[in-house]
């Protein structure tokens, strides 16, 4: 087929976290999918067909995406920071497995994208700089036990976890009560990060300890990084705390 789908990360937000090789398959597509928000961040091209849809229909958008390909034209679906991460690329693979045998004859590229981890991390020292684990809270997709399980292996392993999805109009309680999980296996004084819509003009970055973390805090645009026992936060005169976690691990984490 003569189509062509790029999936395309566009970053947590500031249009300088773009990377050229997105920029340009954005500049070349002649279709745009994505959730709406998202698309408005992209710049208006004359001729270029926009087609933005809700934040749920991943799959119906990536079918649909897949069938505009199919047709011979260039498409681009966007995702927020890295399309790879909880976002469309899967829910485009998962499409072209179910699809129409003619779909795994496209061209189909990922453009990789900052995520928000990566993002969040960056703002306020190193929390990742040693083992550390991703993790969406969205009990949408996948039972809540499952979730818990989860945190626990995580935590009990050592792992810096990274929360995405930690909250949202619909899951409310999720993220109060993994910090509660999380506070049976680390320490009162462990670090976490709220990062709050990172690279966007109201961005803003604030750490407290486990035993404080306020769940309220949390909302659709934050990403919480929970330390280690190994996470350190690194006092400075007149300049925001640099958390980090060291490179090397010298206990064993209980
Ligand atoms: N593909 C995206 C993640 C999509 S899941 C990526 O790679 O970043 C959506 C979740 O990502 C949000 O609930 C939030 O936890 C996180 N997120 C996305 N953009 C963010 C930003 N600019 N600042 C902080 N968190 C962000």
């Amino acid at each position: 087929m003569s189509g062509h789908l790029a999936v395309v990360g566009l970053g947590p937000g500031d249009a300088r976290y773009l990377t050229p090789e997105a920029d340009e398959a954005l500049a070349g597509a002649q279709a745009l999918y994505g959730y709406g928000p998202y698309l408005d961040r992209v710049p208006v091209r004359v001729g270029q067909i926009r087609s933005a849809s809700d934040n749920r229909e991943e799959r119906s958008r990536a079918a649909a995406a897949l069938r505009h390909a199919a047709e011979g034209t260039r498409v681009a679906v966007v995702s927020g920071g890295d399309p790879g991460v909880f976002a469309m690329a899967a829910a485009v693979c998962e499409e072209i497995e179910s699809g129409p045998e003619g779909w795994r004859t496209l061209d189909v590229a990922i453009v990789p994208g900052i995520t928000a981890m990566l993002a969040v991390a960056a703002r306020i020292g190193a929390p990742l700089g040693h083992d550390f684990c991703a993790l969406s809270l969205s009990d949408n997709l996948k039972p809540w036990d499952l979730v818990e399980r989860r945190l626990d292996a995580a935590a009990g392993a050592g792992f810096v976890i990274a929360l995405y999805n930690p909250v949202s109009r619909a899951r409310p309680w999720q993220f109060g009560a993994a910090i509660e999980r999380l506070r049976r296996h680390l320490p009162a004084a462990t670090p976490v990060v709220f990062g709050y819509a990172v690279g966007r003009p109201h961005e803003a970055v604030n750490v407290a300890t486990l035993e404080h973390a306020d769940a309220a805090a949390a909302d659709m645009a934050t990403l919480v990084i929970v330390g280690s026992r190994e996470t350190r936060v690194v006092l400075r005169p007149g300049r925001s705390p640099l958390v980090y976690t060291p490179r090397t691990a010298v206990e064993v984490s209980a």
